[in-house]
């Protein structure tokens, strides 16, 4: 087992302005995971009520995601609903019913301490900073965000960038968090607050990468049909960790560094990843993905930013 994940897990409820569906299966962690399982094993850590469908247990059972850090209480799973624009690039929270989330206390099995990369997925700083004390000397540790906790809870937010090896956040949350309008700006000022790697996401026009001294333009892969973009961020932040640590070894000590040059390949996994995800409403995509698919789109990403030199 090689990745940590960390998040929510929810029911979500999504309209579109051509659909509508309630109770999916949602949630910063579920989408992550899965995500990640392309790529290696996963440690889930998280939390559920005991109204929570005994089949999408049974679907993380079916990928490599080990199940004994998921909590099941009793009580209502986490619940959110959004209803997106026309342009679905931009959304509202219609509404947030906490439940059993409310009082998560993400305690790690012991055999999870050692995991070698940790994605800690969107949810409170002050869990993830928690997630992070039970750690022992993770390889590499990725932090997901979003504009409510720079919001309420700026300061255990910036007391956990301090301990990340990557921030991930999009376009508005990183002008947010920094006051600068250019995004080129914003980055940089944001590994000045801790992350020497950050990734910022541009929705449909995809992603920057920045590292020391060095960023890394990532484009999205042109979809004609996208049928619900919830958890696209979150996909890729899964894909992205999961083959990351596929290919930094075990954590044995013998594995390969987490270098900028494998960022550039992780966020091209993570996008490629996101694009299958948004092709249909909550997880269903990633439920028919094959390695083929992915290594097909992988090439496609690579033929859609290769040029001749001048
Ligand atoms: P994304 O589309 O990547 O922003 O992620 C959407 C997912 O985030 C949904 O499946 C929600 O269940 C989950 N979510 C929404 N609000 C929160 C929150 N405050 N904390 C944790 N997860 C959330």
């Amino acid at each position: 087992m090689s990745v940590l994940i960390v998040g929510s897990i929810a029911l979500d409820t999504v309209k579109t302005p051509v659909e509508e569906h309630a109770d999916l299966l949602g949630g910063s962690a579920s989408y992550a995971s899965v995500g990640a399982s392309f790529f290696t094993g996963v440690n889930l850590v998280g939390i559920v009520g005991d109204d929570f469908p005994k089949a999408h247990i049974d679907y993380f059972g079916s990928r490599k995601i080990d199940l004994a850090g998921l909590q099941i209480v009793p009580g209502k799973t986490f619940r959110w609903s959004g209803e997106y624009h026309w342009d679905l690039n931009t959304r509202e929270t219609r509404s947030v019913e906490l439940n059993v989330f409310e009082h998560f206390n993400p305690t790690l099995p012991a055999n999870y301490a050692g995991t070698p990369i940790v994605l800690l997925a969107n949810i409170a700083p002050a869990l993830q900073n928690h997630v992070l004390d039970q750690m022992q000397k993770p390889k590499f540790v990725i932090a997901d965000t979003m504009d409510l906790w720079i919001n309420i809870a700026k300061d255990e937010l910036l007391r956990l960038l301090k301990r990340v090896d990557m921030l991930i956040l999009n376009d508005g949350e990183a002008r947010q968090l920094t006051g600068e309008t250019s995004l080129i700006k914003a980055g940089a000022k944001i590994r000045e607050l801790g992350p020497r790697f950050v990734a910022l996401k541009k929705g449909e026009h995809g992603c920057l990468l920045f590292g020391p001294d060095t960023f890394f333009s990532c484009g999205a892969y042109p979809l004609e049909d996208i049928h619900d973009p919830t958890g696209a961020g979150d996909t890729f932040a899964g894909g992205l960790a999961g083959f990351l640590a596929s290919r930094t070894g075990d954590g044995t000590g013998d594995g390969k560094e987490v270098t900028f040059d494998l960022l550039r390949q992780g966020v091209v996994a993570g996008s490629v990843l996101a694009s299958f995800n948004v092709e249909a409403f909550s997880l269903e995509r990633l439920r028919t993905l094959t390695q083929k698919d992915i290594e097909e789109r992988y090439r496609m990403f690579k033929l859609m930013s290769h040029f001749e030199t001048l």
